[in-house]
C-alpha cells in the first residue's frame, strides 16, 4: 500500500456558540489495509460550508450531528492514488463526503462519491461553482424560485458560492437582481464582476430603506441565505405573489441555542400575505446531478458564470477559516487546499 500518513481533524468538543480553536483536534489515524473492491484516495481540495455547524450540535435536524472524536464532515476533490476496484483507476479524480482528512480508503460504491472530469475546469471548482453550492443554487432558483423576464430578486450573502450563482443565473434569464452583502468590497465586486443590477451593503446601516429604495417594484423572488435582520427588512417588500427558497439561515447558525432563533419560515409565514416559502436541500435534485453539473461546467467555460474563492492552506488551517466563513471573511467559496495538485492534473 503507497504509503501516506493520514491525519484527520476531530470534534473535540461541542461548540457553544462561535467554535472556538480548540473545539477540533488534529489526529494521527491509521488507514487499513485496501481490500477488494476499495480505493485509496489522497484529499486535494476540502470544502468548507455553512451547514457543517449545526452539524456540530447535539441536535436533531435533517443530518446526524458529527460525534465528539469524529472526523468533521465535509465534503472533497481527491486523486486515486491505489486501486482495487474496476471502476476507478489511480489518477482519477472524484469527489466525496469524506471529511477533514488529508486522505481515506473508500468502497467504489460509497454513496454520494462521483468521478470527475479535471480537463474541464479547475478541479476546485467542483466544490463550488460547478459543486453542490453551484447545484444548489440551479435547483433552488429554477424550480422554486422559478424566475420571469422582468422581475426583482434579491439574493442574500450575494458574493458566497451559492449566493453568486443565484445573482448570475438570474441575470440569465432576465431579472432585475439585487444581492446583499457585508462591506464595500464585496459589493462592488458582486455589481462589477458578477452583473448584478445593484447590491446593498447591509453592514452600512438602514438596510429596510436602502432596501426599498433598491427595489422600486417589489421583490417577486427572495434567495434566502441568511435569515435574522436581512430576511425581516425584505418580508415586508414582497409583492403578491412571490416566492421564497428557504436554502439557510447563517445569522442564526452561531447562536448557542438555534432552535429559540426565528426562523425565515416563521418571518415569512407570519406575514398577512405571505409568499410561496420553503426549506429546500439540493439532494431534493440529486437525480440531475450529472445534468445540473454539466450544465454549471459548460456556463463557467463560455464566461457566463464567474466565480471567486479563498483558499486556506493545509488541514490545520480549517478550523480557523472556518470560523472566519461563519462571519464573512471569506470572499467566495472557502477552501482549504490539502495537497498540492499534481503537475499533470
Ligand atoms: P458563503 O460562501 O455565502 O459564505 C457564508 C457568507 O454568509 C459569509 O461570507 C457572509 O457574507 C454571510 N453571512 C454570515 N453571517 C451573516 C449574517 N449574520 N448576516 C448576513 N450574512 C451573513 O456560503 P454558502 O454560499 O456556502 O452558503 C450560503 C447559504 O446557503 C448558507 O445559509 C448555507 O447553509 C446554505 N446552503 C444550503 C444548502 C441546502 O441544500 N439547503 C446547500 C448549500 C448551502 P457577508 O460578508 O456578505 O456577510
Amino acid at each position: 500500500m503507497t504509503a501516506i500518513s493520514n491525519h484527520a481533524m476531530v470534534l473535540a468538543t461541542r461548540p457553544n456558540g462561535e467554535p472556538r480553536e480548540d473545539d477540533f483536534r488534529l489526529e494521527q489515524q491509521d488507514l487499513g489495509e485496501l481490500q477488494d473492491g476499495q480505493i485509496l484516495v489522497r484529499v486535494l481540495w476540502l470544502s468548507l460550508d455553512p451547514y457543517m455547524r449545526p452539524m456540530m450540535n447535539d441536535a436533531k435536524s435533517y443530518a446526524k450531528p458529527v460525534p465528539i472524536g469524529g472526523t468533521v464532515v465535509g465534503e472533497v476533490v481527491g486523486e486515486v492514488v491505489e486501486s482495487s476496484s474496476q471502476k476507478y483507476s489511480v489518477g482519477d479524480h472524484l469527489t466525496a463526503y469524506a471529511g477533514w482528512q488529508e486522505a481515506f480508503i473508500a468502497d467504489d460504491s460509497m454513496p454520494g462519491m462521483y468521478k470527475i472530469k479535471p480537463a474541464d475546469v479547475p478541479l476546485s471548482t467542483y466544490l463550488g461553482v460547478v459543486g453542490m453550492p453551484g447545484r444548489t443554487a440551479y435547483g433552488g432558483l429554477l424550480y422554486l424560485g422559478k424566475p420571469k423576464s422582468g422581475e426583482t430578486l434579491v439574493v442574500s450573502a450575494a458574493s458566497g458560492a451559492v449566493g453568486s450563482v443565484v445573482g448570475q443565473m438570474a441575470k440569465m434569464m432576465g431579472c432585475n437582481v439585487v444581492g446583499v452583502a457585508g462591506g464595500p468590497d464585496k459589493c462592488r465586486y458582486v455589481t462589477q464582476q458578477l452583473g448584478f443590477d445593484q447590491c446593498v451593503d447591509y453592514k452600512q446601516g438602514n438596510l429596510k430603506e436602502n432596501l426599498a429604495n433598491a427595489c422600486p417594484s417589489g421583490i417577486d423572488i427572495y434567495f434566502e441565505n441568511v435569515g435574522g435582520d436581512v430576511a425581516r427588512a425584505v418580508a415586508p417588500l414582497l409583492n403578491k405573489g412571490s416566492r421564497v427558497p428557504i436554502c439557510g439561515f447563517i445569522a442564526n447558525y452561531n447562536d448557542t441555542d438555534i432552535s429559540k432563533a426565528e426562523t425565515p419560515q416563521q418571518i415569512f409565514s407570519s406575514l398577512e400575505e405571505p409568499p410561496e416559502h420553503r426549506f429546500f436541500l439540493q439532494t431534493e435534485w440529486q437525480d440531475e446531478h450529472q445534468a445540473i453539473t454539466d450544465q454549471l461546467t459548460a456556463w463557467v467555460k463560455q464566461g457566463k458564470l464567474v466565480y471567486r474563492e479563498s483558499i486556506a492552506e493545509g488541514l490545520s488551517a480549517a478550523p480557523a477559516a472556518f470560523r472566519g466563513m461563519l462571519n464573512g471573511k471569506n470572499f467566495g467559496k472557502q477552501l482549504v487546499r490539502i495537497h498540492p495538485e499534481s503537475k499533470a492534473d
